[in-house]
């Protein structure tokens, strides 16, 4: 576990080069030293580093394969695609998102009015722009008002009553004009094949959105009615997030293809285009033999471009264009969340805390033989003695015949004895040491939030690469579990042992330890809540020239205040009161009371995260 398993999540983003985590990409920096120019501005707490060049990939990537089987097997429908911004809405990821996709007419997704009108400005007129979900009849007007701007802009109804008020909003902007613009029009349908996994609430029979084989009939005689068939032009279905298994993709295909077909042969001549949602799985595993995701980008494009044709050719109608709306793909490779660790808590544990006596209890002595003469050798046998001697040793001071020092000693005798023997024994991996392992985690108190920054990770143990940024070349030896800075013992990454994490044993007071967690730009951001008002971390995005990189767009953490804003406190009546608190006690004197105040406004400036909780080492985190 050296390397974190960098090869099987890593996907040639980041390179170990000697000691440190660096970008697989031009000048090749360490994250270290871009997280230390960050922190010497004076920033500190967790940083979100964002790096536009793997958005970038990520959509080339897309494109490209979908072309290469496009190639492959002479289809002759187009492939678009548009992000969906429910996986991420921060400014800084879709600036960056528009400025690296503009060579390919790339688009996006909405699924609330909110949504829609980032959409509407930032979608360069002519790309393509979906609008999913639940909608109003103000939802509706606003997606005629984007048609009428010259957007591209394709609403699909998702029930029968949406369909009535986009009938009813048409006449109301387009009647008596000679020339009606509308948004072009598409249908969800509701699959009878449903997606895997914690995700795959989207399919099937009972998923929430969707029109049925009877809803689709009616959508296409009120179409008709209304002479609105001209507009429907996408047939659409989602299978759910993260699909772990190509499987279900496959009969959602077949049954999505044929539907569009029957549609088309049926009359629904404008009918050209075939959306298959999102749903692409990101890598996220540490671990050998623990992989979410048993396809290949390639295998999925040559899947679907391979079946439309199929379905085109049995039933004899034009192959479709297909369009996609993959976001967790697209996003959650771009960012990487850098936090310091700020103390480690079984420090007891040292050698450096035993306080041996001229004379200790026999038992005593013999552990302390134990630990100093261990070897690879009898590291099992001196095991198995210093865990009997250790029950011996508490039963004796149950029964008041050592003190608490001996207790003492012979806790961390017995835990440096394990520690040790589990790092001897390391190539055997036997279950007794794997459980013993447990006893001996570290506990890596992390500045941030794991609600904040890695809600998946609490709400459905989703699992995100992390590793420190440097000491790479050492292989870490301590069993580690994560605490985070909130007060809920559910923000804790603990040691697992189906996933075990083994971080370095440093002293903080003396040096600094940095943990990255990886793949964290998908849902992440905006899922991420204020539990205990830890807010979203400071951020900045980082690209490349030919002198090396670039920190731009730095947004720092919210300040205390803006945080209490932000939940509606009244903050200049706050700031009044802790003032007229201080300029009214009668126990200081009037030059104590200046100083107070100068504190307490630094302190209102800043943001929620930790400094340092070392008094050693004032700089600190
Ligand atoms: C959420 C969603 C997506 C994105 O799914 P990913 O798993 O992030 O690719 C695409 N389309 C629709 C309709 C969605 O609701």
């Amino acid at each position: 576990m050296k390397h974190f398993g960098l090869n099987i999540w890593g996907d040639d983003n980041f390179i170990i080069q000697n000691d440190t985590i660096n970008i697989n990409y031009a000048s090749k920096p360490s994250l270290l030293k871009i997280t230390q120019e960050i922190r010497e501005k004076g920033y500190k707490g967790p940083l979100l580093l964002r790096f536009p060049h793997l958005i970038e990939k990520q959509i080339s990537t897309l494109f490209l394969t979908f072309e290469k089987a496009k190639k492959e097997f002479n289809y002759k429908g187009d492939f678009q695609a548009v992000f969906p911004l429910k996986v991420n809405q921060f400014p800084n990821f879709i600036d960056s998102l528009m400025d690296v996709s503009k060579s390919y007419h790339y688009g996006l997704e909405a699924g609330s009015k909110a949504e829609l009108i980032i959409a509407m400005s930032k979608t360069p007129l002519g790309a393509p722009i979906t609008v999913n979900g639940f909608k109003d009849k103000e939802m509706i007007s606003l997606c005629f008002i984007a048609a009428k701007m010259g957007h591209n802009i394709t609403v699909t109804i998702e029930g029968l009553g949406e369909l009535e008020t986009i009938i009813q909003v048409n006449s109301e902007f387009n009647e008596g004009l000679s020339n009606p613009i509308s948004p072009k029009i598409g249908v969800r349908i509701r699959l009878h094949s449903s997606g895997i996994g914690v995700w795959a609430k989207s399919g099937g029979y009972s998923s929430k959105f969707g029109l049925t084989s009877t809803e689709l009939l009616e959508a296409y005689e009120m179409l008709n009615r209304y002479n609105l068939l001209d507009k429907l032009w996408m047939i659409h279905f989602h299978i759910g997030s993260q699909m772990s298994d190509i499987a279900p993709l496959k009969k959602a295909l077949r049954e999505a293809g044929n539907i569009y077909a029957e549609l088309k042969n049926r009359g629904a001549y404008a009918l050209e285009a075939i959306n298959i949602g999102g749903g692409l799985a990101v890598e996220y595993s540490q671990h050998e033999g623990k992989q979410e995701r048993n396809y290949s980008l390639q295998e999925f494009a040559n899947d679907v471009v391979y079946l439309m044709q199929e379905i085109s050719k049995s039933k004899d109608v034009a192959e479709p264009d297909i369009f996609t709306e993959s976001g967790r793909y697209i996003a959650a490779s771009h960012s990487v969340m850098v936090a310091p660790v700020l103390e480690l808590f079984s420090q007891e544990y040292h050698e450096k805390g035993l306080r041996l006596k001229r004379v200790n209890p026999p038992l005593i002595e013999e552990l302390n033989d134990l630990y100093t003469s261990l070897s690879r050798k009898h590291a099992r046998e001196y095991l198995h003695d210093a865990l009997d001697h250790m029950e011996s040793l508490l039963t004796l001071f149950d029964l008041g015949y050592i003190d608490l020092e001996d207790r003492s000693n012979t806790e961390i005798l017995v835990n440096l004895i394990i520690k040790k023997s589990i790092y001897l024994l390391r190539e055997e991996g036997s279950s007794e040491l794997k459980k013993l392992q447990d006893r001996i985690q570290e506990k890596y108190l992390v500045n941030f939030s794991a609600f904040q920054s890695l809600p998946d990770f609490w709400g459905l143990s989703q699992q995100f690469p992390v590793m420190p940024l440097h000491k790479l070349e050492t292989t870490p030896t301590n069993p580690a579990s994560i605490w985070d800075i909130t007060c809920d013992s559910d923000g804790e990454i603990g040691f697992n042992r189906e996933f075990p994490l083994y971080l370095h044993d440093i002293d903080v007071s003396k040096e600094e330890y940095f943990l990255a967690f990886f793949l964290t730009g998908a849902y992440q951001e905006v899922l991420g809540m204020k539990h205990n008002l830890f807010t979203h971390p400071t951020e900045a995005i980082i690209t490349f020239n030919n002198d090396g990189y670039s920190v731009d767009k730095l947004i720092e953490a919210q300040n205390l205040m803006d945080v209490l804003d932000d939940l509606d406190y009244d903050t200049n009546v706050i700031d009044k009161t802790l003032k007229y608190r201080i300029e009214e006690s009668t126990h200081i004197s009037k030059e104590e009371k200046r100083e107070l105040l100068g504190k307490l406004y630094l302190f209102l400036s800043e943001n929620s995260y930790l400094k340092t909780i070392q008094a050693s080492n004032e700089e600190q985190s």
